[in-house]
């Protein structure tokens, strides 16, 4: 056994007693069904080690995890213009905030904002049907974590397509805008179902592994983004990655992340490791409370942080 595998046993032995603390979201009525005693972590490191904890292997449902490699799929599709329609700055909001989008004229504040990850699906749309779109973000989760057994839980993607009103203003307001380019049903038909993707933290780790080993997959030798651009993903999930605490997240873990409401979190030590973990139970900010917790744990045993070891 590795220091790195005692490691995260033992993070995943010491805050395994608290599974259950947190809020598991119910707003996306089918999400509400997780068993709020589900933890696992997985650290794939660019040396190709893979170290799990827990239920590591069970797979959860990604939501704003997925804006993630979106925005990389945008990047690759349409290049620095993306920044004409979405902002790069911290929101300071909520994940579903409206309120900017009236005083920034449609423009949301970053990609990772529920506004901003929808104005990115219309980017990935376009050329495509919603169907051929969904099967593209699909594929390149394949191709990123090298597994064929990665697939889209259509109950939760129904769930939230009946019950995503937010979404739909959200969409609908910055058509209004002009800054949409399709209607709203068709780039949320994508976006509920790219959130809807289903994954175990092993394959998201392994899926985020190019944003630690300078935008190559050593596991795969392939080429995923340049150098630049892998920087530059990952400064953005430090600074966006946790809505209104992002702030905190990168004070007390102090490294790249990007968390769902579905309870994952995936987080990236450049030139080290990429690291995924799962606890459905919320904290305020709508960010696992146990996985912040795990990831600040595993930060300061390792000494992994962008500000220094
Ligand atoms: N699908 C969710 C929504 O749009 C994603 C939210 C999240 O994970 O933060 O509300």
């Amino acid at each position: 056994m590795t220091d790195l595998q005692a490691i995260v046993e033992e993070i995943h032995a010491s805050l395994s007693p608290r599974c259950g603390e947190g809020k598991v979201a119910d707003y996306i009525p089918q999400l509400a069904h997780v068993d709020p005693q589900k933890f696992g972590m997985a650290v794939v490191t660019v040396d190709g080690e893979t170290h799990l904890a827990g239920d590591a292997d069970e797979a959860f449902s990604i939501q704003s995890i997925s804006k993630v490699f979106t925005l990389t799929l945008a990047l690759g599709k349409h290049g620095e213009g993306i920044w004409k329609r979405v902002g790069r700055e911290p929101s300071g909001s909520a994940f579903n905030s409206i309120v900017q989008l009236e005083q920034e004229a449609g423009i949301p504040r970053n990609p990772f904002i529920n506004a901003g990850a929808i104005a990115i699906t219309d980017l990935v749309l376009a050329g495509h049907t919603p169907k051929e779109a969904i099967g593209e973000v699909v594929r390149f989760l394949r191709y990123l974590a090298d597994e064929e057994d990665i697939i889209v839980d259509q109950a939760v993607a129904r769930s939230e397509q009946a019950t995503g009103f937010r979404n739909f203003a959200l969409a609908n307001f910055m058509r209004s805008f002009g800054k949409l380019d399709h209607a709203a049903e068709l780039v949320l038909g994508v976006y509920f179902h790219q959130c809807a993707l289903a994954m175990s933290c092993r394959q998201l780790a392994r899926a985020g592994l190019f944003l630690a080993n300078s935008g190559t997959n050593p596991l795969t030798g392939h080429r995923v983004v340049s150098h630049l651009r892998a920087r530059r993903i990952n400064a953005l999930m430090l600074t966006c990655g946790h809505y209104d605490g992002s702030g905190d997240f990168a004070y007390r873990v102090g490294l790249p992340g990007k968390s769902g409401v579905g309870g994952g979190i995936l987080a990236v030590a450049p030139g080290k490791a990429s690291v995924a973990v799962w606890s459905p139970g919320l904290n305020e900010n709508g960010n696992s409370l146990l996985g912040s917790l795990a990831l600040e744990m595993l930060a300061t045993r390792t000494g992994w942080s962008v500000f220094g070891a």
